[in-house]
């Protein structure tokens, strides 16, 4: 006993609706996907309670994708659980695309072993959602944000900005997760393409929920996100392909509790091209991409340290990290490049109360971050008494009269040559060569309540960039510039603060 459906034929992007019926409620529903044109062909199920089912990127991933009532039988990206019956929705969109193509989607529904199914890739043992009556469209309702991974309080090495087959990397999540581990990462969040993971194989890293929104003209990861949002072109305000749909995302990615994140903001032909996007709507800026990548080559890193500059000027307490958005397998190389593109190049680090998503998402949203291709760093920064991290607002300390502000930074072992740059309110204010000892130590006044910020930079003996560490500051300034638009124009134009 079962049924099956043919879907497919002739698709003109952006995006259209298909519909099946499924006459009882059966105990797995298999898809067989085929497309002749394979990038960014993208699927997403709809069951008959309007519940999210199944988000899939054709190309990387199996062929033949599984929901099922088992979680233990369901395929990476599903949400398991009842299959109810009723009228189903397939919704198919072919990102950049704009020329029409042939595909097509065999569904089958049933009971039992399923038959013919070659090896599904499955969620893993770490379930994050299952289906519930009721539910909303799709909420991460199984993910522990509290769960410890380490109790103690210090700097913890993550990727911001990762991808397996699941959408267009070549790593399965299990891989993924080995290569995390030799690169002695403690955590990263997944960010597929407009795909969020509904579980992930269970290990000793913690593994953040996350998606990379992803349009031709641009691409925003929202960390830590907890529910699907209407991204699509289905979407009243047209979703991620209009400039206030992209707000719109932007907005509903923030109440869903999601770090937002422009990711390679100056890397053409993946730039952020969305003019009219509130910069209020902005919490990080992915300042150092996959620095393997050919396109990514010194001019791209540097813009987006200047155009943080420039919105740090602006009065905008925005944090810069990093991500790999390694793609490849760690045998490849790009062309140019020494090393491969791998997750944990750069090293994003935070100081976190603990090892859990909570801990880290909020230190997150706290500042307390450096980017790293080689230093491993110590940063005390003291006024008086109080300990301080990256990122504090030293306003009520300092008060209205002067502090002096005691910044060491210490690194794992000696960079002969490299260069500790102290940056404050755009301007290179001192440069100190590490000469014979791993520490830096610069004490400097700040006075008063004025708007003032200080960010540090190392920079290797041919002006390369080796870390970042996100600014201290005191006081506030009115924004005078509000969109993104406004940012590239002023960032072009303004030089000297
Ligand atoms: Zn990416």
């Amino acid at each position: 006993m079962g049924i099956q459906h043919k879907i497919g034929g002739c698709f003109r992007p952006p995006e259209k609706n298909y519909r099946f019926f499924l006459d009882c409620n059966y105990e797995w529903i298999t898809f067989n996907v085929y497309a002749d044109e394979p990038s960014w062909f993208m699927m997403l199920i709809w069951d008959s309670s309007g519940v999210l089912r199944l988000q899939y990127l054709y190309g990387k991933a199996p062929n033949t994708v599984v929901i099922h009532n088992d979680k233990n039988m369901t395929s990476a990206a599903a949400l398991p659980g009842k299959i109810p019956a009723g009228e189903w929705r397939i919704e198919v969109s072919g990102i950049g695309k704009d020329s029409s193509f042939n595909f097509c989607i065999n569904i089958e529904g049933g009971f039992g072993k399923i038959k013919n199914l070659e090896q599904p890739q499955l969620i893993g043992d770490d379930l994050w959602a299952t289906y519930e009556p009721n539910m909303e469209l799709f909420i991460i309702n199984n993910y522990d944000w509290d769960k410890k991974y380490n109790q103690n309080k210090g700097w913890y090495k993550g990727d911001f900005h990762t991808h397996t087959n699941i959408s267009d990397g070549k790593l399965t999540p299990h891989e993924l997760l080995e290569q995390a581990k030799k690169q002695n990462l403690d955590f990263f969040v997944t960010t597929e393409h407009n795909i969020i993971h509904t579980g992930f194989p269970k290990s000793n890293i913690l593994v953040i929920p996350g998606i990379e929104i992803t349009d031709l003209k641009g691409h925003f990861n929202a960390i830590g996100i907890k529910k699907w949002i209407d991204w699509t072109y289905d979407s009243e305000d047209g979703g991620i392909y209009t400039e206030s749909g992209m707000n719109r995302v932007l907005s509903e990615a923030g109440t869903a509790c999601a770090i937002r994140s422009i990711n390679h903001p100056n890397l053409a032909p993946w730039s952020w091209e969305f003019k009219e996007t509130l910069l209020e709507n902005i919490d990080t800026i992915e300042i150092w991409n996959d620095p393997t990548f050919p396109g990514n080559n010194f001019m791209a890193t540097q813009q987006a340290l200047e155009l943080w500059d420039v919105l740090w000027r602006d009065g905008y307490n925005i944090w810069g990290i990093g991500g790999s958005d390694a793609h490849n397998f760690p045998s490849e190389r790009y062309d140019g490049s020494e090393l491969p593109s791998i997750i944990g190049d750069p090293g994003t680090f935070v100081f976190s109360d603990s090892l859990c998503a909570t801990s880290i998402l909020k230190a997150v949203s706290m500042g307390r971050i450096y980017v790293s291709r080689g230093p491993i760093m110590e940063i005390t920064i003291k006024v008086g008494d109080y300990v301080l991290y990256p990122g504090c607002d030293l306003t009520d300390i300092i008060g209205i009269g002067a502090k002096q502000i005691y910044y060491k930074i210490k690194v794992n072992k000696f960079y002969k040559g490299c260069t500790v740059v102290w940056i404050e309110n755009r301007v290179i204010v001192e440069k100190q060569e590490f000469l014979e000892s791993c520490e830096i130590l610069r004490c400097f006044l700040w006075k008063g309540k004025t708007y003032k910020w200080l960010r540090v930079e190392i920079r290797d003996r041919n002006n390369r960039l080796l870390a970042f560490v996100n600014p201290i500051y005191k006081g506030t300034r009115n924004h005078k510039i509000v969109t993104w638009g406004q940012l590239i124009e002023t960032s072009g134009g303004i030089k000297v603060d």
